[in-house]
Order: structure tokens, then C-alpha cells, then sequence
């Protein structure tokens, strides 16, 4: 029998929703938690709560005590309708149970116990101190077993996977969210160790590569910021590739939207990425710093511009020198060359005395506005690590080279004008080392090519952030995790109810919250805030201003407002809260320009890895096709005029009645003329935003999710510290009220007539009789194994989360 008693100990939700699930007349979620009485009965009208705590119980009593479940749903209907209205009744039974969840989630963490299911998804409470329950020795407990064998565990979710991949041939995706600092990137370690072991790497130096990949991509890609001082500071999607019975034999990462604003500046208190102290720390134990010309007197102003830190402070560090060690090792086993790993070094140190590099104003006769380079030391130091001349180099930043109407005009730069071109190519420099990196380990980790693999994705993507001050890095992090949300509630709701409907299995329909509405906001072209953003970066004398402007002008929806008395300022309602943007700089950022001048002289260098990284502007038309082929023989992601779109096959000659966009076409239009959406234009930051989200999505969709909220217990980084406060806008936020309904009510598995009947024939007929696998014999396996509430459909069998679990059970008995 399936052990309840255990569910109800870790998910107290199940106790919750099955009182729920015995009403006809079920008020949704979102509405309830909307009412007034909910938000005047939370916390305060203790007597109330208590009454009818009291009348729970007494319910549960009753219902014991009647024979038919009929009756004891009527007891129950009777009872609450007497005594209260019974909308306010739920409602107050709501806040109730959120009480009870949260003072629930608040006892296990007590006791470290930092895990808890809620319906299919794992809430993970950052413990804020290292717990022993990562140990090889757990991995073998939570190999293949049954979820409610052991406690709650990340461990468990990546099994899970694991074993959905082998047992169904599916691809199949876990997605961590939750808040900056609330521990994903650290989840994601703890998959991939599992997972590592799980695939059972008869080859372990593949094993000990794969474990590599993310310290040394985070080393790149986090910093230390105000809240997490191992901050990701890029959307990592990692892909672990796996043979049909489940090896592992590669792995391939996909990047989002580096923050490549973070080398260059820094908000006060947080630092630059990790890798430019750790090779500080580590050349300066070999005795390199000179050979990589690294300044070492002062620390360089991208590193410490406010002159804070002691050099010695950095060098000495042996935290630092340990993750160089790290880096080195990771680089190594990976398979990086020497002369590679030498030049990203060198192209780092470049970086840091290109900043380095100044400008004054000089005024001749003829010229008012011309900048040179006082401290020649930083330019030629620069230059050389790049290989390229240094007059070369300084033309580049000190004039532009226009053309118009077939003339070329050298114009010359402004002391600011230089100092921006500088900042951009280190920027441009870094992006495209960081993105390099990416694709040399994909490539060094890449399976055989003949072997027909699957994959698990893990997904470990910025959080939503809401600071004292928000910028184009805010929006561009929030729209994500809007489109995140969307995909969570469009498998959780939509395309759920799109599979009960093509198999005429009656899908009553549940409210949601649908973000849809401000992430067509976003994305809508020609309208959206993106695209009236792109226009706007096209005038050269758009001004931030002009950009409010245009915002206010054309956007006109409720999640939408200009704050009265804060200049330069717009306000959004995201799913997760409100949030006031300042446009200070947002046009630039957008635009991120990078002049030819600057690629030309790049070009010229003598270093290959140089060359390589400037040698073709990273188009990203080849992909994009890639991209649209393979979904169309799956389900469509499509960028329209209305946003992005995700559309199962079987809708598309479908009667509509579903709110998805029609897509094929544009998609079509699309794949013809790619070159226009991307290489023609210049691209901008938003646009190239634009299509990594698809491409997200797009690799997201193929596969079975499963999902890991994370949750910041406080914000003080304390361990066994519990702000219930705070727990509880998170838990609201993420919609996981809703989640739990329809994951309870819905029937989480949908295996088809022939699947079922041949992987479950034992339980209802002998080995040798091979049974038809028909509809009838799928019912008879149903029936014997006395599984109740299964639906079946056209071509499935509906089962509800805990069937299948019951199914293995008696499989095992069996076999
Ligand atoms: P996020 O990626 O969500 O911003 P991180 O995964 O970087 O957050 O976690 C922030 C910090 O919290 C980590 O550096 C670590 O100190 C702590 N932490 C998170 N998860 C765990 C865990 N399972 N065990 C121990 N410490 C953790
Ligand atoms: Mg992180």
C-alpha cells in the first residue's frame, strides 16, 4: 500500500488538497488568496483560525465515523456551510494552511531538514552551513528508489530524472529557481555529482571532466556581490549526456546574458569576476605576474576603481590561490591546450591594462576635441598581450572612422568618447573569451557522435532581482524569469490541458495566474518595451529621456506606470512583485556598441585565439535555423509579433479554442530570411536577449520537467535562521499554491495503451501470455493492481502522480 503517513510528513499539502479535492464547487486558488477576508483574516483573527481548526478536526472525525465516502463529504459540506459562508470558510482555511506550511517547512529546517516536496516539486531551504548528506554513500541511498523510501532530497529529484530518461527515452529537463543567493547554482553542483554517479562513467576521467565544467565556467561567470559572494552572473543550461541505458558520455553548456557590464564597473561593495583574483593570487605564487604583465603595483581600476583594496590583500589570498590551482587542474583535464589556456591569460591581463589606459585632452589649431594617451606604459602593455601595434590600437580608440555617402571621414574622440570605446572593447573582449571558453568545452566534452544519446538539462538561471536601484541588467534578468514563470505555468497548465482535450478526457478548467500579459509587454513587436527599445537605439539622438518618453507614449497597460516624481524612472508589475527601473544608461547598454575601428585592429592580431574570437561577428543565424527545424517537428517556439510562442504539432490545424498563437508561419518566415533578423541589423543587446531566451525555451519544451524552488530562509546568510516573512512572499510569489492544485489534480502521467500493457502485463496476466496490448487489457492491469482514479483517454491511460509509484511497487512484488 502506498505509505500516506510519510506524505503527510513531508507534504502537508497532500492532507490539504485531498480535503479540497471532495468539493464539487472548488473556489481557485488565485481568487481566494485576492479575497479580503483572507488578507484581513492572515494572522490576526486568531479566534477564527482556531474555530475552525476545531471544525476541521471535528470533520475528520465525522467523516471517519460515516460509512460512504459520500456521506462524509456531505458531513463535511454541512458542517462548514452552517457555520460559515464557505468561500470565507476556505479562505480562512487558506491562510490557515499557509500557516501550517510554513511553520511546517519552518520545524524541518530546525532540524535540518532542508528538503520538502510539495506535490512534485522540491523545496530547498538554503541551509547556510555544509550538511553531511552529500556523501557518495547518500547517492547509493537514493539510487532507483521510491520517493517516499527516503527522506526529501535534491538527490531524489535528479534520480528522478534520471530514471524518467531511461524509462521513457525522453530527454528530460530540471529547472532550479528561486532568488539570488537562495542556492541554485549550488543545487545544480549536487544534480550533476548524482547524476555523475548515476551515469556510471565506466570512464572516470570523463566523470571527473563533467564534475570540472561548472568551477570552471563559474570562476568566468561569478562574482561576489552584495547578496551571494558567489554570485552567477550568466543563465547556465547544462545539458549531461547519456547512452540509451543511461552512461553518461558528454556534456554541453549553453550561456545566457553574461553581465559584462561587471567588468568594467562594479557597484560599491561587490567585486569583479572571480577568475581575475584568482589569477592574480596563483601567477603571483608562480612567479608570473611579470610574465603576463599583469600591474601589480595598485590594483587595476576595473578590479578596484575606488582604491580600496591592497594588491597584497589579492596575491595573498590563499582562497584564491587554491581556486586557480582549481582552474588550472579543470582546464587541464578538460583537455585545453597549454597555448590556450596561456592566451586566455594573456587576453585577461589585456583587459586589465587596457582599463588601465587614459586619456587627456589635447587641443591643437585645428582640432579641439582630440584625445591621447598620457600613460603610454598601460596602451603598449595592452597592446602587446593583445599582439597588435600599439599606434594601431591607440587610432582605434582615439578616432572613429565614418562613412558617408562613400566618403570615409576619420573623426576624432572625445576624452569620454575614448574612455567608452576602451570600456566596450573590454567588455567585447571578455564576452567573447567567456563565450569562447563555453564552446571549447562543449566542444572537448562532446559525445560520439554516432552513439544516439539523451540528455538531462539543468537549468540554473539568475533569479529574480529587485534592488535599491534596477537597470537594463535588472530587466533583462526579470523578463527571463517572467518567461520562466511562463513556461512553468504553460506545462504545469496549458499544455496539460491541451493533452486532456486532444484525448477527450474531460479538463475542467483551473484559474492561474498568467503572466502572459506582461510578457507579451515585453516582447510584442513592433509595440513591446524590447522592440520600442531597439527603435529608440537606432536614432543616434535618442536620449534616455526620449526613451521614457517613447515608453509612456506607446506602453498603455496596467503593469505599466512612470512614477510621478522620480525622473528617468519606470515601474513594472512582474509576477514576482513590482519593480522601479532607472533608465540611466539603458540606451547605451542596449546598443553595447563595439566600433569596427576596434574589431579592424583586433583582427590584425597575431594571437589565434584572438583572431578567432574577432575573425566572424558571432552570428547566430546558423543556429537559429538549427533551431527552428528541430522544433518543428516537435512543438513550435516561435517568435511572432507577439512574442514567443510555444505550440504543440497537434494545434496546428487545431479549432483554436486554445489562447496560443498560431506560430508555423512566422517561423517559416522566419527560417527564410534569417540573415535579417540578425547579422543585416546590427544587433542589439535586446534582440540577441531575445533570441536566447528562445533558444532556452526551445530546449526546455523537448523534454519531462521537474522542479527545484529554492528558498532564502533570511537575508542575513545565517544558518538555521527562519524569517517566516520572508519565506512566505517567496512560497507566494512562484505560484506554488496553484502548482499543488492542479499537480494534485492533475494526472502528472500519461502512458499510452501499448506502454502500459507492456511494461505492466505481470501484475494481471502470466509471463508467457503476452496480451494484446489493447484498451481492455490496460483496464484489466488497472483493476487488478485496485488503483483508483485513473482516467483513460482516446490512446492513454491518465494516472495520477502516486499510480505509478504504487504500479512499480507491485511490479517489484511480482517480478
Ligand atoms: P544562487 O545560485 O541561488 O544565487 P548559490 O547556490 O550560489 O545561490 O548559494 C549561495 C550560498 O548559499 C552558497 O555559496 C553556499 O554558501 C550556500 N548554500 C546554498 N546551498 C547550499 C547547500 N545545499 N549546502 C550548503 N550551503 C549552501
Ligand atoms: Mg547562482
Amino acid at each position: 500500500q502506498y505509505d500516506y503517513s510519510y506524505d503527510a510528513r513531508c507534504d502537508v499539502w497532500s492532507l490539504v488538497f485531498n480535503f479540497f479535492s471532495d468539493f464539487e464547487a472548488r473556489p481557485s486558488v488565485t481568487h481566494l488568496l485576492e479575497h479580503p477576508f483572507i488578507k484581513q483574516a492572515q494572522g490576526k483573527d486568531v479566534a477564527l483560525q482556531q474555530q475552525l481548526a476545531a471544525l476541521i478536526l471535528e470533520q475528520q472525525e465525522a467523516g471517519c465515523k460515516t460509512k460512504t465516502k459520500h456521506e462524509r463529504i456531505n458531513t463535511r459540506k454541512t458542517l462548514i456551510i452552517e457555520r460559515y459562508n464557505l468561500v470565507d470558510a476556505v479562505c480562512v482555511f487558506l491562510s490557515l494552511l499557509q500557516e501550517t506550511i510554513i511553520s511546517h517547512l519552518q520545524k524541518r529546517y530546525d532540524e535540518l531538514q532542508v528538503y520538502t516536496y510539495v506535490g512534485d516539486i522540491l523545496i530547498a531551504l538554503n541551509p547556510f552551513q555544509n550538511l553531511s548528506i552529500y556523501s557518495p554513500q547518500f547517492s547509493k541511498l537514493y539510487h532507483g528508489m521510491k520517493r517516499a523510501d527516503n527522506p526529501p532530497h535534491i538527490f531524489a529529484t535528479a534520480d528522478a530524472a534520471y530514471r524518467g530518461m531511461v524509462t521513457f527515452c525522453k530527454d528530460q529537463c530540471i529547472i532550479i529557481s528561486g532568488e539570488s543567493g537562495a542556492g541554485k547554482t549550488e543545487s545544480a553542483h549536487l544534480i550533476v555529482q548524482h547524476l555523475t554517479f548515476l551515469g556510471k562513467a565506466n570512464n572516470r576521467t570523463l566523470r571527473e571532466k563533467i564534475l570540472q565544467v561548472n568551477p570552471l565556467v563559474e570562476a568566468f561567470g561569478n562574482a561576489c556581490t552584495a547578496i551571494n559572494d558567489n554570485s552567477s552572473r550568466f543563465g547556465k543550461y547544462l545539458e549531461m549526456k547519456f547512452t540509451p541505458t543511461g552512461a553518461v558520455i558528454g556534456a554541453k553548456i549553453s550561456e545566457y546574458l553574461l553581465e559584462k557590464s561587471r567588468v568594467i564597473k562594479q557597484a560599491t561593495g561587490e567585486k569583479n569576476f572571480h577568475i581575475f583574483y584568482y589569477i592574480y593570487a596563483g601567477l603571483y605564487h608562480q612567479d608570473k605576474l611579470k610574465t603576463y604583465s599583469l600591474p601589480d603595483r595598485t590594483p587595476p581600476r576595473y578590479i578596484d576603481s575606488q582604491h580600496r583594496t591592497v594588491m597584497q590583500d589579492i596575491v595573498s589570498s590563499k582562497l584564491y590561490k587554491e581556486q586557480f590551482d582549481a582552474i588550472q587542474e579543470g582546464f587541464r583535464n578538460i583537455g585545453f591546450t597549454e597555448e590556450e589556456v596561456n592566451s586566455v591569460y594573456r587576453i585577461l591581463s589585456a583587459i586589465l591594462n587596457t582599463g588601465n589606459i587614459e586619456f587627456a585632452s589635447i587641443t591643437t589649431q585645428h582640432q579641439t576635441d582630440k584625445s591621447e594617451v598620457p600613460n603610454a606604459e598601460a596602451l603598449e602593455t595592452a597592446a602587446s598581450l593583445l599582439s597588435i601595434g600599439p599606434e594601431e590600437l591607440q587610432e582605434a580608440l582615439t578616432s572613429q572612422c565614418v562613412v558617408t555617402r562613400g566618403e570615409t571621414i576619420i573623426r576624432t574622440n572625445t576624452v569620454d568618447k575614448a574612455a567608452d570605446v576602451r570600456d566596450a572593447m573590454s567588455k567585447a573582449l571578455y564576452g567573447r573569451l567567456f563565450s569562447w571558453i563555453v564552446n571549447r568545452i562543449n566542444s572537448l566534452l562532446q559525445p560520439d557522435m554516432n552513439i544516439c544519446g539523451m540528455n538531462v538539462g539543468i537549468l540554473d538561471i539568475f533569479g529574480f532581482e529587485n534592488f535599491k536601484k534596477n537597470s537594463f541588467e535588472q530587466l533583462c534578468i526579470n523578463i527571463a524569469n517572467e518567461q520562466i514563470q511562463f513556461y512553468f505555468n504553460q506545462h504545469i497548465f496549458a499544455l496539460e490541458q491541451m493533452e486532456y482535450q486532444s484525448e477527450g478526457v474531460d479538463a475542467s478548467l483551473v484559474e492561474y495566474e498568467d503572466n502572459r500579459p506582461i510578457l507579451d509587454m515585453f516582447l510584442q513587436k513592433p509595440m513591446g518595451l524590447l522592440s520600442l527599445m531597439d527603435e529608440e537605439s537606432r536614432f543616434p539622438q535618442a536620449t534616455d529621456q526620449t526613451l521614457v518618453d517613447k515608453f509612456e507614449d506607446n506602453l498603455r497597460c496596467k503593469y505599466f506606470w512612470i512614477p510621478k516624481r522620480v525622473e528617468l524612472c519606470f515601474g513594472i508589475q512582474h509576477y514576482a512583485g513590482k519593480v522601479m527601473y532607472n533608465v540611466n544608461g539603458f540606451l547605451e547598454k542596449n546598443r553595447d556598441t563595439l566600433p569596427a575601428d576596434i574589431v579592424v585592429v583586433l583582427r590584425t592580431s597575431e594571437n589565434k585565439l584572438l583572431q578567432q574570437l574577432f575573425s566572424s561577428p558571432l552570428t547566430k543565424t546558423g543556429r537559429l535555423r538549427q533551431l527552428s527545424m528541430k522544433n518543428i517537428e516537435m512543438k513550435t517556439i516561435a517568435e511572432t509579433n507577439r512574442g514567443i510562442t510555444i505550440q504543440s504539432p497537434q494545434k496546428k490545424n487545431g479549432n483554436g479554442n486554445f489562447s496560443l498563437r498560431q506560430t508555423v508561419v512566422d517561423t517559416m518566415e522566419m527560417m527564410r530570411h534569417p540573415e535579417e533578423t540578425t547579422s543585416m541589423r546590427r544587433q542589439t543587446v535586446a534582440s540577441y536577449f531575445r533570441y536566447s531566451l528562445m533558444d532556452l525555451l526551445s530546449k526546455m519544451v523537448v523534454g519531462q520537467p521537474h522542479f527545484v524552488r529554492c528558498i532564502k530562509p533570511n537575508d542575513d546568510r545565517q544558518a538555521l535562521r527562519f524569517c517566516k516573512e520572508r519565506v512566505m512572499v517567496q512560497l507566494r510569489y512562484t505560484g506554488i499554491l496553484e502548482t499543488v492544485n492542479i499537480r494534485r489534480q492533475g494526472y502528472s502521467h500519461r502512458i499510452t495503451f501499448e506502454e502500459f500493457v507492456n511494461r505492466y502485463y505481470y501484475l494481471a496476466f502470466r509471463a508467457h501470455q503476452m496480451p494484446e496490448t489493447s484498451r481492455e487489457n490496460a483496464v484489466a492491469i488497472l483493476q487488478r493492481a485496485k488503483l483508483e482514479g485513473w482516467v483513460l483517454g482516446t490512446t492513454k491511460v491518465f494516472l495520477r502522480y502516486y499510480h505509478v509509484e504504487q504500479l512499480n511497487l507491485l511490479l517489484r512484488e511480482v517480478i
